[in-house]
């Protein structure tokens, strides 16, 4: 469905600015068209039936329009994979690849260090009978161990959202592929830029584009890549009527079919051309982003009135050695801070002038967000002691503003405090 991703021998960020163009577009334009219909009519009979049956092209929006076909070309051609498929928000990708590629009885190893709202997915996935062991996903001998003769699938986060542990992610991609398991990874807080999925093994990247793919707050979107490195024909749920055409297209076939037909979280066609203007600048964004928050990091971790900064970029973090080696000495743009006991932590987050008290990452501008009360308040205050979540806790998403006005307003208001 869509297009043919056209690789090419340009750098990455040439690459991105000449893709629309490159898949052809009419009077010289350098996007391809935002299209909003619906429904996309026939001149022949035939030809609409071709393309029910499987034949490259559009019938009704669910399933996608040449914008958001644009799109996945881009973020395919980031991951160096070899097709992609759309949805609404990255939790709708996340749903649409457990859900469509799980089945009751199944055994699903998942990293322990997750993003709150996938760790509650996963509850859902068990309701329905799909069991899952959770672990230390920085150990690989840990993932080893849970594996079972039921066991499908392995899923991580590359860095994790907000813990900042960096799980093994060769090692596992590695075993993952000697012992011939489904490979998920969600991409979202080292981006395709950091590291395509493929060099470590991924077989399914998935990455929220609300973050740092579309980088500028104002638009939601999820992708589910394949990197071409998992074969599709060994895995047995992959349902009779997919299992035809090359095989390397069945898993997205069913996810594109399951998961966005019949589930129809669908992207629309004007955010994905929003996303896919932001994602031009992603490299120039990520760089920039990796550079301030390790400035920050730095700082505050130097400030006497912060007990601890979790960053990968930080030489006390358990995974820095890692992280530096995976992604080229760039360590995201995601901390958890700790402040000295006895700050009011409302009235020192009311001081701040540039840092926006809001929850989301990846966004030009710098955030902040008390998790105690709002990520994890749901869990209660048991649950975060024995997660070791304090109250005092803050994550920062750090943006491209100038480094100096970030420092200086986290000194400002720690200095009130
Ligand atoms: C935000 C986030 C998601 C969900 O993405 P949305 O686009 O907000 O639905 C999934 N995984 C991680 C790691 C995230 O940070």
């Amino acid at each position: 469905m869509g297009f043919e991703t056209i690789m090419d021998e340009n750098g990455f960020i040439t690459s991105t600015l000449h893709s629309d163009r490159r898949l052809g577009t009419q009077h010289g334009a350098i996007h391809q068209p935002l299209h909003p219909s619906t429904e996309f009519g026939f001149q022949d009979a035939r030809e609409l039936a071709a393309v029910f049956q499987g034949k490259a092209g559009f019938t009704y929006s669910r399933q996608g329009t040449p914008t958001t076909a644009a799109l996945e070309a881009k973020i395919t051609r980031m991951e160096k994979g070899v097709g992609s498929v759309s949805f609404a928000t990255g939790m709708a990708a996340l749903t649409a690849t457990l859900f469509t590629l799980l089945r009751q009885g199944d055994h699903l190893i998942a990293s322990k260090y997750l993003f709150g709202n996938t760790n509650s997915l996963l509850g859902t996935l068990r309701d329905l009978g799909v069991q899952t062991t959770l672990v230390d996903a920085t150990d690989l001998a840990d993932v080893q161990a849970a594996r079972q003769p039921n066991t499908r699938m392995v899923f991580v986060e590359t860095i994790a959202n907000p813990g900042t542990q960096v799980a093994d992610l060769n090692g596992v991609g590695q075993w993952c592929q000697d012992v011939g398991l489904l490979y998920v990874v969600d991409a979202t807080l080292s981006s395709p830029y950091l590291s395509p999925g493929r060099e470590f093994k991924a077989s399914l990247v998935v990455n929220s584009l609300s973050k740092h793919i579309g980088g500028h707050g104002n638009a939601l979107g999820g992708m589910v890549t394949d990197t071409g490195l998992f074969d599709w024909s060994t895995y047995p749920n992959i349902a009779e009527v997919y299992r035809n055409g090359n095989t390397q297209n069945w898993g997205l076939v069913q996810i594109r079919k399951k998961g966005l037909r019949d589930m129809g979280g669908t992207l629309s066609s004007d955010v994905a051309h929003r996303l896919a203007v932001g994602s031009e600048t992603l490299p120039l964004r990520m760089e920039r982003i990796c550079s301030n928050a390790l400035a920050l990091a730095r700082h505050l971790q130097a400030h006497p009135k912060v007990k601890r900064v979790q960053y990968p970029g930080l030489e006390d973090h358990p995974q820095h050695e890692r992280t530096a080696q995976l992604f080229g000495q760039r360590f995201g743009g995601l901390m958890s801070v700790v402040l000295e006991e006895g700050i009011e932590i409302f009235d020192f987050l009311n001081r701040l002038k540039v840092f926006i008290l809001a929850t989301h990452l990846g966004d030009n501008r710098s955030l902040v967000l008390p998790v105690a009360h709002t990520i994890y308040h749901e869990m209660g205050a048991q649950q975060r002691a024995l997660m070791g979540i304090s109250d005092n806790q803050l994550r920062i998403s750090v943006g491209i503003e100038e480094i100096s006005d970030l420092t200086t307003d986290f000194d400002q208001a720690l200095a009130q405090s």
